[in-house]
């Protein structure tokens, strides 16, 4: 794109954009420089309309799994808009590749799954689920139960409920948020959670005393569901202690609280095991997909729901009519060309399989270049899913001074270099969740990249 034209589209962009967050003020007033316009894709690298190219660290928001620029999950996608681009699924309208999906997602799911529901994001689906939960406890005949707990720290979207469930308040401040109802637990970081000397099943066993404490406290007959990642996501990539889903899950059936798996970052490989469920021998009643169902070719997400569930919803079809949720757009035909070439994909290539390999490359190059320096608290995670965390004093968990902004100047510093990858909130946390099908090689570039990014705002800290 020539110079004028970049210049005509930063232009309207900026008088015509909402753009999530982003500072509104510093971008219409162009203190904080020009958008980025991203024009083309291909593998695990995108390029912006200056022709300048980057290796995208981050699949997007953590996203396009098989990689950009796969023709066919385009073709598929062409192929569904020339025969039929849409029809809805209401009162029992389907097409072929609904159908189909549909039984290849109850078939690839952990635990007992039943059915699935679509909507077009990670918030719809979430939000989907808290009804189901509500709707499931009225027609058990248990209206009370219907409080849902998240956890500090984990993201669930922000929606209203969707929103609510997301344990980070700066997705609640000036919006109203949180709406009544939706409890928080504590967040399963060892790191930062942990008191001097408790070993992680100590502190797992801990977490799981809390929840109990929490649901007796507001009284087990008004708890419905519990709802968490598999790994913590945006709450700062950060997998579970040991033991901590063996000693959560009891917890949960002792008290008849349904457990709402939201696998939207850790479903379809990211982990190295297909869903996060199965790595951590978690055994839901609720999955929500999103992400990585399309690898974000169309907008798709799922409510996968449990038979235990589904029963229930059926047995009171009798008393209260038709099933009253849906979407205009829920199972999309274009979505769902989309998840079955991408599925495809995912299983002809072995996706979650290409993530366990290089992942545990990935991790152990993490470890062998950051752990150790000077500014590096923690280098923790699994699969393609892994963070750095900063601190000012590692030897006594010491953070920076948040104005001194070290995240996000490491993050800027590895932009400097073409890599993009992500300032965590909650600390000072460079992310990483580069597309499933990365190679070693491009491993060793990603982590030399952040290497040199790093060991410059070192040097910058010094000074
Ligand atoms: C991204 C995300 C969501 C929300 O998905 P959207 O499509 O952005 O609405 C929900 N849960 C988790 C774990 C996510 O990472």
């Amino acid at each position: 794109m020539d110079k004028q034209t970049q210049d005509h589209i930063s232009a309207l962009d900026r008088a015509s954009v909402l753009h999530p967050f982003t500072q509104l003020k510093d971008f219409a007033s162009g203190k904080a420089g020009d958008p980025t316009i991203i024009e083309t894709a291909k593998g695990i690298r995108i390029t912006d309309a200056t022709g300048r190219e980057y290796i995208d660290g981050f699949a997007g928001l953590y996203c396009m799994n098989v990689g950009y620029g796969r023709t066919e999950v385009a073709d598929a996608i062409s192929r569904q808009a020339h025969k039929l681009a849409y029809y809805h699924s209401y009162a029992a309208h389907t097409t072929e590749d609904l159908a189909r999906l549909s039984d290849r997602l109850v078939r690839m799911a952990p635990g007992k799954m039943s059915k699935v529901f679509y909507g077009m994001s990670g918030s719809d689906a979430n939000e989907t689920q808290a009804k189901l939960v509500w709707y499931y406890n009225n027609l058990r005949g248990l209206p009370k139960k219907k409080k849902i707990i998240s956890r500090e720290r984990g993201y669930h979207g922000c929606s209203v409920i969707a929103g609510s469930m997301t344990g980070m308040s700066f997705y609640h401040d000036y919006m109203d948020l949180p709406v009544s109802g939706i409890l928080q637990a504590g967040v399963p970081h060892h790191y930062w959670g942990a008191q001097p000397g408790e070993t992680e099943e100590q502190f797992s066993a801990r977490r799981a005393e809390e929840l109990e404490a929490l649901i007796l406290r507001e009284d087990p007959d008004t708890i419905g569901a519990f709802i968490a990642e598999p790994v913590l996501g945006t709450g700062g990539i950060t997998p579970p202690p040991a033991g901590y889903w063996a000693a959560i899950q009891p917890i949960l059936r002792k008290y008849d609280v349904l457990l709402i798996a939201d696998e939207v970052i850790t479903g379809f490989g990211r982990t190295g095991a297909m869903f996060g469920c199965d790595l951590y021998g978690i055994e839901p009643d609720l999955i929500t997909v999103a992400k990585g169902l399309t690898s974000a070719y169309v907008p798709l997400s799922a409510a996968i729901v449990g038979e235990k569930v589904y029963k229930v919803l059926e047995d009171g079809a009798d008393r209260v009519g038709a099933f009253s949720h849906g979407y205009t757009y829920s199972g999309h035909p274009l979505g769902v060309a989309a998840a079955n070439a991408v599925l495809d994909i995912v299983e002809r290539e072995d996706i979650p399989g290409n993530a366990r390999r290089v992942g545990s490359y990935f991790q152990q190059r993490l470890k062998e270049t950051f752990a150790g320096l000077p500014i590096v608290g923690e280098v923790r995670g699994v699969g393609l899913m892994a963070a750095i965390e900063f601190v000012a004093a590692p030897a006594t968990k010491t953070r920076f001074n948040p104005l001194l902004k070290v995240g996000a100047r490491v993050s800027k510093a590895a932009r400097d270099l073409n890599l993009i990858a992500r300032a965590m909130p909650h600390g000072d946390i460079l992310g990483f969740a580069p597309p499933l099908v990365t190679t070693t090689a491009e491993i060793d570039e990603i982590v030399d990249l952040s290497h040199k990014a790093v060991l410059s705002v070192m040097q910058e800290l010094k000074a």
